[in-house]
Parts: structure tokens; sequence; C-alpha cells
């Protein structure tokens, strides 16, 4: 069971199919390995419905309300769905469908000793996602944001100034954190990385860094 979870407005956002199609794939991605938030967007999906079909254009009188409790409790009550279906496969269900390919077909490129990006990339303007690929005990060099980013765990472990991740786990980050992962030291690291912006690494290796990433 992970540890970290996408923030509640994200998953909320989710349910209601407005979040980014690059940031939705990363909640969905999240999602196969998290019962905890499966139940969660099958709470805010299953009242959505509810509220869709019964909301009336005047104000709700009291048999109304209690009979729209009534079916968000069994809304609540209901179990999750399954999980999304694997094939043994490295990458969760809807990442594998997104990228079309296991990690050894893809193509890297190296961002410092021991830290790759992956050449697969989608998402263009305002999100983008790609794969950080960290050796044991390699450093992301400390950097900030000009808007927020998100990195989920699919393989081995880091940590950063913020927590330990695990695999499943979401780390977050808002608008201008300075932060910096260091991968477990027992073995690879493997993540999916989706932010709003571009990097904007800090640091006398910034420029040289920046000229590496083309989303
Ligand atoms: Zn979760």
């Amino acid at each position: 069971m992970p540890a970290h979870h996408p923030a509640p407005e994200r998953l909320l956002d989710y349910a209601a199919g407005s979040l980014h199609e690059v940031q939705a794939l990363l909640v969905a991605s999240h999602l196969a390995y998290c019962p905890a938030c499966r139940a969660q967007v099958a709470e805010m999906e299953a009242c959505g419905g509810v509220l869709l079909e019964d909301l009336p254009p005047e104000p709700v009188s009291d048999a109304l309300f209690g009979a729209l409790m009534t079916r968000l409790g069994e809304a609540a009550a209901s179990p999750p769905p399954a999980p999304a279906p694997s094939s043994g496969g490295l990458f969760p269900g809807p990442l594998r469908r997104a990228i079309g390919a296991e990690p050894e077909a893809l193509d890297w490129v190296r961002v410092v000793p021991g830290v790759h990006l992956s050449t697969w990339a989608i998402g263009a303007g305002t999100a983008s996602a790609c794969l950080l690929r960290m050796a044991p005990r390699a450093r992301v060099p400390a950097h900030r944001h000009t808007d927020s980013e998100m990195l989920l765990v699919m393989t081995g472990g880091f940590s950063d100034e913020f927590g330990a991740y695990r695999v499943g786990d979401v780390a977050s980050y808002d608008t201008g954190t300075p932060h910096h992962a260091v991968a477990d030291a027992d073995g690879e690291c493997l993540c999916l990385l989706v932010q709003d912006r571009p990097l904007v690494f800090t640091g006398p290796l910034g420029w040289l860094l920046n000229r590496g990433f083309r989303f």
C-alpha cells in the first residue's frame, strides 16, 4: 500500500475528468498500485453521477435530500473497481498502454552521472511527462520549478527533503519548491515524471542541464 498519494484536489479533478491528460496518466498509474485512492475516486465518481441525476433546479425538499444522502451512502459503500489488468510487465497498465513498450525497449539521455531521462515523452505546452531513471545512490541536482511536478515511483525508491518514496508512491512539489532526490542504495529507481513546465536547474550545471531537456 503506497504511503504518499496525489493531493485530494488532483483525485477530484481526475474523477471529474478535468485533469490534464498527462497528469491523469500519472493518477491512473498510481491507482493501479493504490486501493485507497481507487476507493476514493470510485466514491467521487458515484457522488458526481448521483448529483447530476438528482439535483433539481429548485431548493431540495427534506424528502429528496434524505433520498440523495441515502444514495450517496450506497455509492460510498459500493466496492471500488478492480485494479487495472496487468500482463506482468514493469509499468502499470495505463502507462504501458501510453508508451507501448517496456523500459528495456526505450532510449535514454544522460542528465548527470547515474540519472537518465527517457526520450519517450508526451504532452506539450502546459504539461509534459517522461521517465526518470536513477542508478543506486544517484542524485538529481537541486532544482526548483516554475510550476508543479509529480513523480510516481515504479521500481526502487528515493528520498528527498520531504520523505522517502517507494513503489506506488507519488511525490508532489509545488511551484518554486527547491528539492533534490537521492536514489536508494539497494537498486535502480524508475519513476514517471510529470511537470507543468520545463525544469529550471539551479547551480553551475544549470545551463548545461537545461540543454538536455527537450519535451
Ligand atoms: Zn493513493
